[in-house]
C-alpha cells in the first residue's frame, strides 16, 4: 500500500463552497422599504428539519418502493440505497447506518448491538414506506443535506455530535469502501483510521476542544464534510479523497506517532514529543505544550499525551496558518496569560534557540534583530506587544513567528528560506496548503523506508 507514489496520484480539489457560506453569511433584506416590498432572495436556513417529509419527497420514496416491486417493505440496505443517495441526498455511506438506525427505532433483530455482521443483515421484518416516513420526521430535511446529516448523526436527545456517534458510520465506511478493503483483516488499523478520520472531523469543527459540534460550526467550517463524505461516495480510489479520509494522511499522522512512542503504550511522555521532527522543538516549548495550557489533553493518564492529542497538536504544528494553529501557538508563547505576547515571553523562548544553535555552532542572530524582524513581518497594533488578533491579519507571516521560537528546523528553514523554492512548490500543487504538503512528502519518505527494510513488519500493514 505504501509502495505506490502519491505525488503522481491524480488529485481531486475540494468544490470550493463559497456560495454557501455567503448564503449562510447574508443579511435578511428590508421587507418594506417606502410602499414597495422588496422580495427576499434568501430563504433563512432552518434549525430543526419539518416535521413530516414534504409530500414530493414521499411521492419520490413511493416510486423507489414500486420501482423496486417492494410489496411487503424495505429488506437489505441496498433497497435503501437509492431512497438515501436520491431522495434524501446523502452519501450512499450514509445507508448502511440509517438502515441500522431504522432497525433500532424499530426494535428489529439485534440492531441495538451493532456488531458487524449485523449492520449489512437483512431485517427479519420488512421496513414498510409507511415506517420509512415516520422514522424521517424531524430528521430528514431533503432540501438541507447538511441538517439531514447533523439530525442523523447525532443522538436524539444531544444538540450535537459527539465523538462516538460517528463510529457506526465510520464501521460502515470501513467494511464497505472498495478503496479500504485492503484494511479489513487488520482489526486494529481499520480502529486507528476511524480515530484519526474523526479526530480531524473535530478538529476543523469543535473548535473549543469541547467534544461536540454544533449544527452552526457544521454549516460554517470548511472543508465541509459532508461534501468529503460525498468525495468518498464518488471515488472508489480512496486515494482521491485528501479531506479527512484521507489514507495517505492517516500512514502518515500514525507512522509519525509510531516512531515517536518508544514503548508502544500509545502514549508519548516528553522525552518522545522532543524527538518529534528531528528533535526540533525546544524544551520549553515540550514543558509548555505538556502544562497543556494551549489544549487539554484527552488521556486519562497525567502528564502524557494520547493519540487524539497528537493529532491536534500535528495538525497545528504543520499548518501554521489555520485558526486553531494560531490559537494553539498564542497561548503556548503567552505566559502569563494576558492576551499578549510581550518581549520578555519572546526572549524565554528564543534563548533557548540561541543556546541551541550555539552547540551545533550555527551563527546566531541577536534578540533585538528577530524583534525588529518581526515587528516587520507581523506589524502588531503597538509595536513588540503581539495580540491573536494581530497574527490573524497576517496569517501567512504568523507560521513564521512562531516557528522562530519554538522549533529549530522550521527557524532554520525560514532564515534560509528560498521565495523561489516556495514558489515552485505553491505552483506544483496550488491546491495544497502547508499540511497536504508536509503530508505527501513525509508519505514519499516512509514509503522509501519501508522499501529499503522490507523485514520491518512494524506499521506496514498486509502487504507483506
Ligand atoms: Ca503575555
Amino acid at each position: 500500500m505504501a509502495n505506490e507514489v502519491p505525488a503522481s496520484a491524480p488529485r481531486k480539489s475540494l468544490k470550493d463552497g463559497g456560495e454557501k457560506i455567503s448564503s449562510t453569511l447574508s443579511t435578511t433584506a428590508p421587507a418594506v422599504s417606502g410602499s414597495k416590498v422588496i422580495p427576499r432572495f434568501w430563504t433563512p436556513k432552518l434549525q430543526v428539519p419539518p416535521d413530516s417529509l414534504p409530500t414530493a419527497a414521499r411521492e419520490k420514496i413511493h416510486t423507489h418502493f414500486a420501482k423496486q416491486a417492494i410489496t411487503d417493505g424495505i429488506r437489505t440496505h441496498q433497497q435503501l440505497e437509492p431512497i438515501v443517495t436520491e431522495v434524501f441526498r446523502l452519501s450512499k455511506y450514509f445507508v448502511v447506518p440509517i438502515f441500522n438506525k431504522l432497525k433500532v427505532f424499530y426494535d428489529i433483530g439485534d440492531a441495538s448491538q451493532k456488531t458487524k455482521a449485523s449492520l449489512l443483515a437483512p431485517s427479519p421484518v420488512p421496513i414498510t414506506e409507511q415506517m420509512l416516513i415516520g422514522w424521517c420526521s424531524g430528521k430528514i430535511c431533503p432540501d438541507d443535506p447538511v441538517l439531514s446529516f447533523f439530525y442523523i448523526v447525532k443522538k436524539e436527545h444531544n444538540d450535537w455530535i459527539e465523538r462516538e456517534d460517528f463510529t457506526i458510520f465510520l464501521t460502515a465506511i470501513l467494511l464497505t469502501h472498495p478503496g479500504l478493503e485492503f484494511l479489513r483483516e487488520t482489526q486494529e488499523f481499520q480502529d486507528r483510521y476511524a480515530d484519526t478520520v474523526i479526530s480531524r472531523i473535530f478538529f476543523v469543527y469543535d473548535r473549543k476542544g469541547v467534544g461536540r459540534i454544533y449544527l452552526l460550526a457544521l454549516r460554517r467550517y470548511k472543508p465541509y464534510v459532508t461534501d468529503t463524505w460525498q468525495q468518498l461516495a464518488e471515488n472508489d480510489d480512496i486515494k482521491m479523497v485528501r479531506e479527512y479520509f484521507s489514507y495517505e494522511q492517516f500512514y502518515v499522522i500514525y507512522c509519525t506517532f509510531w516512531e515517536l512512542d518508544s514503548d508502544h503504550d500509545f502514549l508519548l511522555d516528553k522525552d518522545d514529543l522532543l524527538k518529534y521532527d528531528g528533535h526540533a522543538l525546544s524544551r520549553r516549548t515540550v514543558d509548555r505544550i505538556f502544562s497543556e495550557i494551549p489544549t487539554k489533553f484527552t488521556t486519562a493518564v497525567p502528564g502524557k499525551m494520547g493519540y487524539e492529542d497528537f493529532i491536534r497538536f500535528l495538525l497545528c504544528d504543520q499548518d501554521r496558518q489555520t485558526d486553531r494553529s494560531m490559537e494553539y501557538w498564542f497561548y503556548l508563547f503567552d505566559l502569563d496569560g494576558d492576551g499578549v505576547i510581550s518581549d520578555s515571553e519572546m526572549k524565554y523562548f528564543y534563548e533557548e534557540q540561541v543556546q541551541r544553535m550555539e552547540c551545533l555552532n550555527y551563527d546566531t542572530i541577536p534578540f533585538a534583530d528577530i524583534m525588529c524582524q518581526m515587528n516587520d513581518m507581523i506589524s502588531p497594533e503597538f509595536e513588540g506587544h503581539f495580540r491573536l488578533t494581530d497574527f490573524k491579519k497576517k496569517r501567512k507571516f504568523a507560521g513564521a513567528f512562531f516557528s522562530v521560537f519554538s522549533s529549530l528546523n522550521k527557524f532554520l528553514a525560514f532564515e534560509h528560506r528560498d521565495p523561489f523554492m516556495a514558489k515552485q512548490e505553491q505552483m506544483d500543487n496550488p491546491n495544497f496548503n502547508d499540511w497536504d504538503r508536509w503530508c505527501a512528502d513525509e508519505y514519499l519518505r516512509l514509503a522509501m523506508e519501508e522499501n529499503e527494510e522490507p523485514e520491518d513488519a512494524a506499521v506496514s500493514g498486509d502487504d507483506s
